[in-house]
C-alpha cells in the first residue's frame, strides 16, 4: 500500500483506519503528507477498502515477494490462502469447529492467537512461542492445514525461515497438539515465553470430554495456576473420524 504524494492533502482522516499505525504524517517544509512504512504495514488492505483517504491517495502497490504476499494473505480476511481453501487467516481451526479429525482421545489442541485484537505481531515472536511449546510436547500440522507450517524451516521445533523473521502480520494462529501428559510442560512455556514477546497472545486448549461428560482439561489449567476461563465452546463431533 503507499499514499500518492500528488494527490494527498494532509488531512489525516485515513491515520485512524490503520491498525498497526503504518501511517504516518511527514513534514517537508510547508507540506505535509501521509506515509505509509511498508515494513509495518501488514497488506490487511482495510485503508484502501474502507476508501479511507476523500482523495483517494491511498493506492495499492503491487505485492511481487513471497512474503509481501503472505502478510496480505494472512492479515486481509477477504482472501483465501492456496493452499489450505480457506479465507481468512488461512486455517481451519479448531475454534471455528473441528471439521479436520485431528483431536483424539487423549490428545488436547492448542490454538495460540497472536497478535489480535489490533496490535499485530512480528514472526520472530511467532518463532519464540512456537518453538518453546514445540519444545514442551506440540505438533504442527503441515501446510495442508495452515499456511503457518509453509513459514516453518523446521515443523518438528517451530523453526521460522530466517528471511521472514522481520515480517509483520496483523495476526496468526499456532495450531498443534500434544499429548494430554504434556499439557503441563506446555502451559509452563507459554508462561515463560509470555514474557519474552513484544505482543499479545490469547490461548486457547480444545479437548474431548470423556465418558462422563467431564473435560480433564480444566483441572490441569487450574493446576498451572491459570484462571480458568469463563468462555468455551462446545463442538458436537469434535474429533471425527474417531480412531480409538
Ligand atoms: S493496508 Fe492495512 S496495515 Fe497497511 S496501511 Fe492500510 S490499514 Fe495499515
Ligand atoms: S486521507 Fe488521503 S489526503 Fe488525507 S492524509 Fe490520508 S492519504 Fe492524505
Amino acid at each position: 500500500m503507499r499514499v500518492n504524494a500528488e494527490k494527498c492533502i494532509g488531512c489525516g482522516i485515513c491515520l485512524d483506519y490503520c491498525n498497526v499505525d503504518a501511517i504516518s504524517m511527514n513534514k517537508t517544509g510547508d507540506t505535509e503528507i501521509a506515509v505509509i512504512d511498508n515494513d509495518v504495514c501488514v497488506e490487511c488492505g482495510v485503508c484502501y477498502n474502507q476508501k479511507a483517504c476523500p482523495r483517494g491517495a491511498i493506492e495499492k502497490t503491487e505485492l511481487s515477494s513471497y512474503t509481501d504476499i503472505f502478510k496480505h494473505v494472512i492479515s486481509d480476511p477477504t482472501t483465501t490462502t492456496k493452499e489450505t481453501g480457506v479465507p481468512g487467516r488461512g486455517t481451519e481451526e479448531a475454534k471455528t469447529n473441528d471439521v479436520t479429525g485431528r483431536y483424539q482421545k487423549g490428545e488436547i489442541g492448542i490454538c495460540i492467537d497472536m497478535g489480535r485484537p489490533g496490535v499485530g505481531c512480528y514472526m520472530y515472536d511467532v518463532e519464540k512461542v512456537a518453538m518453546a511449546v514445540a519444545e514442551a510436547g506440540v505438533n504442527f500440522p503441515g501446510p495442508e492445514h495452515t499456511p503457518l507450517a509453509k513459514l516453518m524451516e523446521d515443523i518438528d521445533t517451530g523453526k521460522i525461515k530466517e528471511e521472514v523473521h522481520n515480517l509483520h502480520v496483523l495476526s496468526v494462529i499456532i495450531e498443534g497438539k500434544c499429548k494430554e501428559a504434556a499439557l503441563p510442560g506446555v502451559l509452563k512455556a507459554v508462561k515463560q515465553v509470555e514474557k519474552k514477546i513484544d505482543t499479545v497472545f490469547s490461548l486457547g486448549l480444545v479437548s474431548r470430554v470423556n465418558e462422563k461428560g467431564e473435560a480433564v482439561v480444566t483441572d490441569m489449567i487450574e493446576a498451572e495456576g491459570f484462571e480458568m476461563p469463563r468462555k468455551g465452546k462446545v463442538n458436537v463431533g469434535l474429533g471425527r473420524p474417531l480412531i480409538d
